[in-house]
C-alpha cells in the first residue's frame, strides 16, 4: 500500500510517498513561497543524484499538490507509473481540539470539527485544511485521514490541563492545555521501549523535542501525562523564535511601553523572542554555536538559559511521575546538537542520569547515548512523524 503524507503549512508544503509494505520512503519533497513569487518544489527519489526543481508559478495549494503529484508520477524522477497507484493520503492537522484523541477519516463531518478547532490554531488548522481540499478535488475517490498533534496529549489529567483561570474559561473558550508535537512524542517514546526491549506501559520516559518549536513530554505508561506546549505552541520552552514561558504580567507592561496592540506583542512574542531574540544572531542553534565558540558571551549564556530551561522540565516530569526510566531526545537539535545534550544531562547524576560522552558523539542514529551505569537510560531517536501518520493512515483507510 503506497500512502502519500502531506504537511501544509500556509506557504509551504512537505511530502512523502510512503511503500508500507516495506516502510520505504520512495521519494519526497517541499515546495516553498506557494501563492507568492518564486513558487519552488524540489523533489527527491530514493537513489537519485541531486532534486529534481520545478519553479513555476504556484497561486494555491491546489496548483501545489497537482505539481507534487506530477513530480511523483513523472516518468524519470516519480515513484509511481501513475497518480492511482497512490492508495491514500495522510494530512498533518495541527489542532484537534477536544474532539480528536486519535486520528480520524476526513469525511465532511470530521472537516467541520476541524474547522471549528481553527480559532485555536489560527496559523496551522486553514492551510492544513486547505491541503485538504485541495488533495480530495484532485484525488476524489482515494481515502484521506487526519493525524492531529494535539492528539496524543489527549489523555492528560485535568490537573495537568488546567490553568490557574477561572474555571469558565474553559468551559465557555476551550483555555486549557492541549500540547503539540503529539505524533513525535508518541513515536519516539514507542521506538525507546523498543530499543530498551521493554512494554511502553512499563516505562515512564520524558521525551525532549528539540526543533525550532520545542516541547517536553512525560509519558508514564505509554501515555502522555504532562506536556509543555499548552493552548497554543508558545508555552514551554525557549524555543527558535518564541519566548516559551514568561511572566503573564509582562506582556501587559511592555504592550505599554513599548506601544504595542495584540498584534504587535503577538509578533513578538512568537517571531522575534527565543534564542534569535535573546542574542539577536539568529534562530538557528548553530550559529548560536559558532557565536559562543568565537567567544560571545551572550550567545553562551543563552545555550546556557535553552538547557537549563529543559533540564527543569526533566526534573518537573521526573518528579510528578515519582521517577523516570529514560530520556529521550529528538528533532534537529536533539538529534544533532551534541554539546546541547551534554549541557543538558550535565549534573543530573543526583537522579541517576549519566551521559557517556563517547556514545553521545553522534548525530541522527538511534543510539541509547548514557553509561552503562547510568540508572536512566538516555536515548537518541530521529523522529519520523510522516511513518506515524502513514501507519494511521494504512488503519483507517483499509
Ligand atoms: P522544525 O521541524 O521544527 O522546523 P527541526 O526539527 O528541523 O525544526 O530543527 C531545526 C533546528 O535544529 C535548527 O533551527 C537548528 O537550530 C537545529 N539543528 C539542526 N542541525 C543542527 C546541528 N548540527 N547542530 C546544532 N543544531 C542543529
Amino acid at each position: 500500500m503506497k500512502v502519500l503524507v502531506l504537511n501544509c503549512g500556509s506557504s509551504s508544503l512537505k511530502y512523502q510517498l510512503i511503500d508500507m509494505d516495506n516502510e520505504a520512503v520512495l521519494c519526497k519533497g517541499l515546495v516553498e513561497r506557494i501563492g507568492i513569487d518564486g513558487s519552488i518544489l524540489k523533489h527527491e527519489k530514493d537513489g537519485m543524484d541531486g532534486k529534481h526543481i520545478v519553479e513555476e508559478a504556484m497561486k494555491d495549494h491546489k496548483d501545489a499538490i497537482k505539481h507534487v503529484l506530477d513530480a511523483v508520477a513523472d516518468p524519470k524522477v516519480g515513484a509511481v507509473k501513475e497518480m492511482s497507484e497512490i492508495d491514500a493520503v495522510g494530512h498533518r492537522i495541527v489542532h484537534g481540539g477536544e474532539k480528536f484523541a486519535s486520528s480520524a477519516v476526513l469525511t465532511d463531518e470530521v472537516i467541520k470539527a476541524i474547522e471549528y478547532c481553527t480559532e485555536l490554531a489560527p496559523l496551522h488548522n486553514p492551510a492544513n485544511l486547505m491541503g485538504v481540499e485541495a488533495c480530495k478535488a484532485i484525488l476524489p475517490d482515494v481515502p484521506m485521514v487526519g493525524v492531529f498533534d494535539t492528539a496524543f496529549h489527549q489523555t492528560m489529567p485535568e490537573k495537568s490541563f488546567l490553568y490557574g483561570l477561572p474555571y469558565e474559561l474553559y468551559t465557555k473558550h476551550g483555555v486549557r492545555r492541549y500540547g503539540f508535537h503529539g505524533t513525535s512524542h508518541m513515536y519516539v517514546s514507542q521506538k525507546a521501549a523498543e530499543m530498551l526491549d521493554k512494554k511502553p506501559e512499563d516505562l515512564k520516559i520524558i521525551t525532549c523535542h528539540l526543533g525550532n518549536g520545542a516541547s517536553l513530554t512525560a509519558v508514564d505508561g505509554g501515555k502522555s501525562v504532562d506536556t509543555t506546549m499548552g493552548l497554543t505552541p508558545l508555552e514551554g520552552l525557549i524555543m527558535g523564535t518564541r519566548c516559551g514561558d514568561i511572566d503573564p504580567a509582562i506582556i501587559p507592561f511592555i504592550m505599554k511601553k513599548e506601544n504595542l496592540d495584540i498584534a504587535g506583542v503577538d509578533k513578538l512574542m512568537n517571531k522575534e523572542s527565543g534564542v534569535l531574540g535573546m542574542t539577536g544572531i539568529s534562530s538557528d542553534f548553530r550559529d548560536i554555536e559558532d557565536a559562543a565558540t568565537e567567544g560571545n558571551e551572550l550567545a553562551q549564556t543563552t545555550l546556557e538559559a535553552y538547557a537549563q530551561k529543559v533540564k527543569k522540565y526533566i526534573g518537573a516530569y521526573a518528579a510528578e511521575m515519582n521517577g523516570v526510566d529514560a530520556i529521550v531526545f529528538t528533532a534537529g537539535l536533539g538529534e544533532n546538537g551534541i554539546s546541547m545534550r551534554e549541557m543538558i544531562c550535565k549534573n543530573m547524576d543526583f537522579m541517576g542520569v549519566k551521559l557517556d560522552a563517547e556514545k553521545n558523539n553522534v548525530r541522527g542514529k538511534d543510539r541509547i547515548i548514557s553509561a552503562d551505569d547510568s540508572k536512566v537510560k538516555i536515548l537518541l531517536i530521529p523522529t519520523n512523524e510522516e511513518l506515524m501518520i502513514a501507519k494511521d493512515t494504512v488503519k483507517l483507510s483499509k
